[in-house]
């Protein structure tokens, strides 16, 4: 595919965007930026925008084979990824299957309690705010997004953790959550969008529950480099 990179349009916490001389792609740039805590704590994990770009990839292309539509188009380089250009719904999309996190805290549950069904759950993007919970209601009300458009993420977001669920299985790691995103196409469809990765999964080895995602940097917990390239290399050797 011969696209040619323009003018930077964006730079998020992890990835730059980029426009191209298509209107209907961007070029994405992973980096090895790390932050937490609503920016609150910075860092660098090395290696971390090639592995994040190359897993995403797979990811979203394991995803299409499994009928889920993203937005993946082409790798072009290491750390570089031609995507459909959509307008990104401004929602978090969590799914959780074992209790950790921010979930944990909220309700006063222990970290790797097995919930007894998976659970989505909404945040707003916006920073300011510190991407605060919103229902249902509160994003039709707000106009965030429509009822159909919430039907196509719900359905979509329960797909998605089918399908890594098991992959993940798999290579003996269980997922724990999960956050992606959800653009629109200019015909209005939804599709997959951001990434999946070790910054917005959790990852613990099934036999062992050993992290093997963010929340090492997040917690200061040391290996931060090797979790990623342990993740990746599974990946590789399945
Ligand atoms: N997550 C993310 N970006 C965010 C917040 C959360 O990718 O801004 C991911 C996170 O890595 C985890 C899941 O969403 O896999 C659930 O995160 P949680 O709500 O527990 O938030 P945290 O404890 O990370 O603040």
């Amino acid at each position: 595919m011969s696209i040619k990179k323009l003018n930077q349009i964006y730079e998020g916490k992890a990835k730059k965007v980029f426009a191209t001389d298509d209107p209907s792609f961007y070029i994405v740039e992973y980096k090895d930026d790390a932050t937490a805590f609503n920016g609150l704590k910075h860092g660098t994990i090395s290696g971390k925008g090639v592995i994040n770009n190359k897993m995403s990839n797979a990811m979203f292309s394991l995803l299409e084979k499994n009928g889920v539509k993203t937005h993946f188009v082409e790798q072009l380089s290491d750390r570089e990824t031609v995507v459909k250009a959509v307008k990104i719904v401004p929602l978090e999309i969590i799914i959780r299957n074992v209790a950790a996190g921010s979930f944990s805290k909220r309700y006063g549950v222990e970290e790797g309690r097995e919930l007894k069904c998976p659970t989505l759950e909404f945040s707003l993007k916006d920073d300011a705010l510190n991407d605060p919970l919103i229902n249902d209601s509160h994003i039709l009300a707000l106009g965030v997004a429509t009822e159909k458009e919430l039907d196509d993420i719900r359905k979509m977001a329960f797909k998605v953790n089918d399908v890594l669920k098991e992959f993940f299985a798999s290579i003996g790691v269980k997922l724990i959550d999960f956050k992606i995103e959800a653009g629109r196409l200019p015909n209005g469809e939804i599709i997959l969008a951001d990434e999946i990765s070790p910054d917005t999964c959790r990852f613990w080895d099934a036999k062992t529950n050993e992290k093997l995602d963010k929340d090492r940097f997040r917690r200061d917990l040391g290996g931060v480099e090797e979790a990623y390239q342990e993740i990746f290399s599974r990946i590789n050797n399945k």
